[in-house]
């Protein structure tokens, strides 16, 4: 760029300089040639009225024939006027000169001047002399008989000599040597002047236009700090002036527009990397052109480093590669799914939308894929069928068997007594079953609804008097089991609690212990303060001494439905409901279970509460 901008100078400069140049040389040669010319004419007509002023003279001499004193006049004349003075007859011959002695001299009749003088008019000659051996300027007059008279001429009166008047050229080349001295000086004096003036103007042009420039350099490297107008406003012209005025208002426009695109891709920015979805943008080749965090935490990758890469380099998935794939081909937008396999905690199912992105004239430039992790929906889907399923099998069991005594009884059965009493009593207890399933599911659901929209009212009380509740209500069965239950409660235990639903909790889980127990057995309730991690817990414990659970049945448990030991439960009425309740009670109060068993040595489920 700096190359260029000295370039500018240096042409504006050598331009200026040429013409320059070329009009000096062409007025100082016309002007010389002018003068010479002038000087030359001038010269020419001196000498041809020293002629004229001579001739009467000299045709007085030359009638008289005397020789001598034309000799002498011509020698005294041309002396004291410093002009050679020569006199030829129409032969040719010299009878008088100046300088030289006539007998000596050449025949002159063909010269130029003589010639033409000869024929009547003055002639006129400028030569190198070789007599004198230098240029000389030679102006030549016809002499007649008549001159000395002062008569009209005729047409047939003949030239009886010519007078001719010469000076070597030297005075007038000095003379004109020194006009020309004059003038060169003046141009170059001139020449200089401009010169500098010149220089002026390229710099005045030349300079701001390298502010500019360097102006223009800073814009491009995004800062637009610099003002054009101000660095320019001292040498700028009106036309730069403008053209720095613009391109700071272009500056200016930029700067905003910048700004503004800065701080609009600042805020997506921003939303594309909170966004809850992953997404994925890519081009046509396949390249990530920009992921977000979702997606680099859903793939365990680096966002930053991903950029530009493959995107079956980075996220090594068939089918989401598959589906890039299709996009870019055919150009429609769709939905589909991924799955990942296991990566401990189960498969991960993502819902992809993948849209494309078009450039302005409608080409595709690439692709969107938008992920959405369904794990939990698609767990809850399933839940919800496997619930309906068991739902449905529960219920199943109890009517069939209903349904199977009642033909059996329409079928005769009621005819004999004593096998339609047995009967009856079993359909009695089915329908109590179904009952049972029906009133623990009503009562998962109301739970349930009413932890979810806050409608459970909680109140401080103390909670042996809960406890003593819950033993009292299972008593009957206790006994009918042969089971004591125990009870072991501080006094002063303080709970913040829904009582209702607490003592359906201890209740079922009294019930089990009872259920799965040996007769004489006891079941224990125990109820204190414990702490942990500095934070201080309420813990009631329902204790057993009874069949234990196997520890792979553990983490299922509180599901519903779920029995460990499926032919006793039934055996006992069970719904398999009852953990199920138990654990939703706790979370509606902000507690959790948990449980210790092992088989053949008795179960513990602790309820835990914040105090
Ligand atoms: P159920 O109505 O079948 O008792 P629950 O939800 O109350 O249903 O219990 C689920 C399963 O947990 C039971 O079927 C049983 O196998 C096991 N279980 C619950 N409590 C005990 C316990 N105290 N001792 C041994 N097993 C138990």
């Amino acid at each position: 760029m700096v190359i260029k901008q000295k370039r500018l100078f240096w042409q504006i400069l050598l331009v200026h300089l040429a013409i320059l140049l070329l009009t000096i040389l062409v007025v100082s040669w016309f002007s010389f040639r002018t003068f010479n010319d002038f000087y030359l004419a001038e010269k020419g007509f001196d000498l041809e009225n020293r002629a004229n002023l001579l001739k009467a003279r000299v045709v007085e001499l030359l009638l008289d024939n005397d020789q001598f004193r034309l000799r002498k006049l011509v020698v005294d004349a041309g002396r004291s006027s410093g002009t050679r003075i020569t006199i030829i007859e129409p032969d040719g011959l010299v009878i008088a000169d100046t300088n030289e002695n006539p007998e000596e001299m050449d025949n002159h009749r063909t010269r130029p001047e003589i010639d033409t003088a000869f024929s009547g008019v003055p002639g006129k000659s400028l030569r190198f002399s070789n007599t004198l051996g230098q240029r000389m300027l030679y102006t030549a007059i016809p002499l007649y008989a008549g001159e000395n008279h002062g008569d009209e001429r005729g047409d047939t009166e003949v030239v009886i000599a010519v007078l001719r008047m010469s000076v070597p050229l030297t005075t007038i080349d000095g003379a004109l040597a020194d006009i020309r001295a004059r003038i060169v000086t003046g141009a170059l004096l001139a020449v200089a002047g401009s010169l500098i003036l010149t220089f002026l103007v390229s710099r005045s042009i030349s300079r701001p236009l390298e502010e500019m420039t360097r102006g223009a350099e800073q814009y491009a490297q995004g800062d637009f700090s610099g003002r054009m107008l101000h660095s320019t406003k001292t040498l700028a012209s009106k036309e730069i002036a403008s053209l720095a005025s613009a391109m700071d208002q272009m500056a200016d426009q930029l700067n905003n527009t910048i700004t503004t695109i800065v701080n609009q891709r600042n805020q997506l920015e921003t939303v594309f990397s909170s966004m809850v979805e992953a997404v994925i943008a890519v081009d046509r080749e396949e390249r990530i052109i920009s992921i977000n965090d979702a997606t680099a935490q859903l793939f365990g990758i680096d966002r930053k480093g991903s950029q530009g890469r493959l995107v079956q380099e980075v996220i090594r998935n068939i089918t989401l590669q598959e589906q890039i794939e299709r996009i870019l081909t055919t150009g429609k937008a769709f939905e589909d799914e991924i799955v990942l396999e296991d990566s401990g905690n189960g498969d991960t199912y993502l819902h992809t939308n993948v849209v494309p992105m078009h450039g302005g004239n409608a080409e595709i430039l690439g692709a969107l894929i938008v992920l959405n992790d369904v794990t939990r929906v698609r767990k809850l889907e399933n839940l919800r069928s496997e619930f309906v399923a068991n739902v449905s099998h529960e219920l199943r069991t109890p009517i069939t068997s209903i349904r199977g005594y009642v033909e059996t009884l329409l079928d005769g059965a009621l005819a004999e007594r004593e096998d339609a009493e047995e009967f009856l009593q079993i359909v009695l207890r089915q329908s109590e079953q179904l009952e049972e399933i029906i009133d623990d599911l009503l009562a998962l659901s109301r739970i349930e609804r009413e932890a979810k929209d806050g409608q459970i009212d909680f109140e401080q009380m103390p909670l042996k008097s809960i406890l003593e509740e819950a033993v009292e209500i299972c008593q009957p069965k206790a006994e009918e089991n042969d089971i004591e239950l125990l009870l072991d409660c501080p006094d002063d235990l303080q709970v913040d609690i829904n009582p209702t639903l607490l003592e359906h909790a201890v209740v079922n889980l009294l019930h089990n212990g009872i259920t799965y127990s040996e007769a004489g057995q006891e079941v224990v309730v125990m109820a204190g303060v414990m702490e942990t991690s500095g934070i201080q817990k309420v813990r009631i414990s329902v204790k057993d001494r009874g069949i234990g659970v196997a520890k792979e049945h553990l983490p299922r448990l509180f599901e519903r439905f779920y029995r460990s030991d499926r032919a006793r439960s039934r055996k006992e009425g069970g719904t398999g409901l009852g953990l199920a309740i138990v654990k939703h009670i706790v979370q509606a109060h902000g507690g959790r279970v948990e449980v210790e068993s092992a088989v053949g040595k008795g179960s513990v489920f602790h309820i835990i509460l914040d105090s």
